[in-house]
């Protein structure tokens, strides 16, 4: 037989974990940047309306450059391991992937698609090329 007092204090640890997790989610949805709508307009071109009324387009190729996946960028130090000269000039989209809500996978023409782009990352990146 369970004793009813483990039972209680698991339950309880078991609630003060969902509460802390909504807390966290609630504070993730509020600074996190959302699309509304996010597209292939040409296989060179991506698009994403953002919630906020903010557009952000994104060349096929600078958003290759920018892949954090841990084959580009090395983890814990950041330090790039891509070599922009082995990406072509003309490579292209073949698609993209919403990863649950965090954010798009995309697949270029080489065969890459281990990226995941954060919402809030490609914002960022949305506003570097429109702030140039
Ligand atoms: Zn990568």
């Amino acid at each position: 037989m369970i004793d009813p007092v483990r039972m209680r204090t698991l339950s309880g640890i078991l609630r003060q974990v969902a509460s802390r997790q909504s807390f966290f989610a609630g504070v993730v949805r509020m600074q996190q940047p959302l699309p509304k709508k996010a597209q292939l307009v040409t296989p060179f071109l991506f698009r994403i309306d953002w919630k906020d009324g903010a557009v952000s387009e994104y060349k096929a190729r600078d958003l290759r450059l920018a892949c954090p996946c841990a084959s580009c960028i090395e983890e814990g130090t950041g330090r790039p391991l891509l070599d922009p000269s082995t990406v072509k000039e003309d490579i292209l989209f073949m698609g993209s992937e919403l990863v649950g809500r965090y954010g798009l996978a995309f697949i270029w023409s080489d065969g890459h698609k281990t990226g995941i782009f954060d919402w809030p990352r490609l914002r960022q990146l949305g506003e570097l090329r429109s702030g140039a």
